[in-house]
């Protein structure tokens, strides 16, 4: 019983912990601003490597792909190639190797994503014990596995979520938790400076948590994404938004 105990509070104070960090991560390495940036630039390797982290992600997922809507990642197939060629020139093929940030790609990127976790993280499973550590872990798998396998899905229409997925992933799309990740997610793309976490939670204790306005449910309606029935836009209202 104790046993269980410590393994379930494993699981939600390394939840807790993860999704808070998690935001703050993103916000901070990912979407760095110039000045950060340009302490990195100077830190030598391991500052090459958060650099590298910040151009796949903030450079290449968000700008150089995407650019026609939040479900279309090519607007043409010259216009992957050109990107991929423009990667392979300045050494960083890997990142085309990844779905251009859509997923996480290789082992090595995994570790990409989660040393910024790592020193408070071992310090909480010191602190906690085997048992509690084990259970600290799942949210770890949880949140690579969101950035792996739900993100590319998070980029989709709704029908073509469904058509596409497996058997396993479907009780997930259909989920409440995906079906809010995923307008979480737009409004991440479009306005970059909120909505960090794929681990929700995070968001709301650094004050950066965003909800849809009634233009932002339009277009996510345009884009085929989920929109809850009570959030829907009549067609009166899309009139009114048409000058
Ligand atoms: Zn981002
Ligand atoms: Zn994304
Ligand atoms: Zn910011």
């Amino acid at each position: 019983m104790t046993i269980l105990i410590q393994i379930l509070s494993g699981v939600l104070i390394g939840y807790g912990v993860l999704c808070v960090s998690e935001s703050a991560s993103h916000h901070h390495f990912l979407h760095a601003g110039p000045r950060i940036r340009k302490f990195w630039q100077r830190m030598g390797a391991m500052g090459s490597y958060v650099h590298n982290s910040w151009y796949s992600h903030h450079v290449v997922h968000h700008y150089r792909t995407f650019c026609q809507d939040h479900v279309t990642q090519f607007r043409s197939r010259e216009e992957e190639i050109a990107l991929r060629e423009d990667l392979t020139l300045r050494g960083k093929r890997q990142i085309a190797l990844n779905s251009y940030g859509l997923r996480v790609g290789s082992f090595k990127e995994f570790i990409k994503y989660v040393y910024p976790h790592v020193p408070h993280y071992a310090l909480l499973c010191f602190w906690g014990g085997p048992w509690f550590s084990l259970g600290a872990l799942l949210p770890v798998l949880f949140y690579q596995w969101l950035a792996h396998f739900a993100h590319p899905y998070l980029h989709m229409n709704y029908a073509q979520a469904l058509h596409t997925a497996s058997p396993w992933m479907l009780p997930f799309l259909r989920s409440r938790y995906f079906r809010f990740l995923a307008q979480h997610h737009f409004l991440h793309h479009k306005y970059v400076h909120c909505n960090f976490n794929l681990l929700l939670g995070g968001d709301l204790i650094w004050r950066k948590q965003r909800l849809p306005s009634p233009e932002d449910y339009i277009e996510m309606q345009a884009l085929g994404m989920y929109v809850a029935p009570e959030n829907r836009q009549t067609s009166d209202v899309n009139l009114i938004q048409t000058p």
